[in-house]
């Protein structure tokens, strides 16, 4: 029997977001921490996940970087 540790949280938006930042301490977690926060003040420094709704999510690779389909 193995005993249920819960694994790191969804990110959310964060997950591919340009401004997402992770922290990782010394004894070992890591926090996501949100770089567009220090010049918008809506944002938290560091988002409660996951997060949902943002109005600064930036995709790193936004769906329209790759045009769609074969030739
Ligand atoms: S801008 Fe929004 S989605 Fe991007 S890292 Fe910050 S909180 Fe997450």
């Amino acid at each position: 029997m193995t005993a249920d540790v819960p694994g790191p949280p969804d990110p959310g938006l964060c997950a591919d977001c340009a401004h997402a930042l992770l922290n990782r301490t010394r004894r070992g977690p890591v926090y996501l921490r949100c770089g567009a926060a220090r010049t918008d003040d809506r944002l938290p420094r560091y988002p409660r996940l996951p997060v949902v709704v943002c109005p600064a999510h930036q995709p790193v690779d936004p769906p329209d970087s790759h045009p769609g389909g074969a030739g």
